[in-house]
């Protein structure tokens, strides 16, 4: 057996506003060292289903009113980011959000969270960041504001990463990238699942390239999940082809 799953979501819904039901009962699994992709339009419920499980979602008015969240087989629900960062879950969010004022390398250090991190173990992790994104390397010293929009990507995971943590939750990391770089932020995202072991819960629209890099699928339609499976089965299933691979 496979035993029980690093992150599961059972039956959650969430209503935005006391009254706008978002997610129907959403239920998946994310197994350690997997990279697992939430798949669907404009809409679906992607960014909120990560957003329950980071609970972001309060800052939003949004409410999960039913369901289960664990991690490690543990109620995580209603934890503040810090604590869950403290047990090794963090989300980077859609749009970035980087400290525009700060260099690359001053946002790089405002995510090593544990206090006890010592200036030692700081560089450590910063080498370990710039082995994976060599550009953010050369522009450690720019000011992060006017970096590109891919290189503020790689800030997003970088500056993630410097928590050291186990599992990233990744909104839309292809979000208004041109392809190349696209393909570069995925090459670099299964480099950190197969050298560092790092477990990833992706949402993405952009189908095509999540299930190339992906293990496993979720498709999300209007706040359920319609469809899930290995991502090589998901590639060749006909009706995925036709709504979500055929029309590009
Ligand atoms: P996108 O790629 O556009 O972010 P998504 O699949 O991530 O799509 P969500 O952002 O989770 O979708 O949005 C799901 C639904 O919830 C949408 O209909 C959206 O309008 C609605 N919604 C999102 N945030 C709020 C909010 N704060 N208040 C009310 N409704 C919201």
């Amino acid at each position: 057996g496979t035993g029980t799953p690093l992150l599961q979501v059972s039956n959650v819904e969430v209503i935005y506003n006391s009254v706008i039901l978002v997610l129907k009962g959403v239920s998946l699994a994310v197994p350690k060292g997997g990279i697992t992709a939430l798949l669907g339009g404009n809409g679906a419920g992607k960014s909120t289903t990560l957003k329950s499980i980071s609970n972001l979602l309060r800052s939003e008015r949004g409410e999960v009113t039913k369901g289960r969240i664990t991690y490690r087989g543990e109620q995580i629900y209603g934890l503040n980011p810090s604590d869950l960062v403290s047990r090794g879950v963090i989300q980077v969010m859609e749009g970035r959000h980087c400290f525009e004022h700060l260099t690359v390398e001053e946002n790089l250090m405002t995510g090593s969270y544990t206090r006890k991190a010592s200036r030692g173990d700081i560089d450590a992790d910063l080498e370990m960041v710039y082995t994976y994104f060599p550009r953010l390397k050369e522009r450690r010293r720019s000011q992060a504001g006017y970096t590109s929009g891919g290189e503020q990507q790689m800030l997003a995971i970088g500056r993630a990463l410097m928590s050291r943590p186990e599992t990233i939750l990744l909104d839309e990391p292809s979000m208004g990238l041109a392809p190349q770089l696209v393909e570069e932020i995925f090459n670099i995202v299964k480099s950190l699942n197969e050298e560092q072991g790092a477990t990833f819960l992706l949402a993405e629209q952009n189908t095509n390239v999540a299930l190339r890099f992906a293990h496993y699928g979720y498709i999300l339609e209007s706040g359920r999940v319609v469809m899930d499976g290995p991502a090589a089965d998901l590639r060749e299933n006909p009706d995925v082809k036709e709504f979500y691979l055929g029309m590009s």
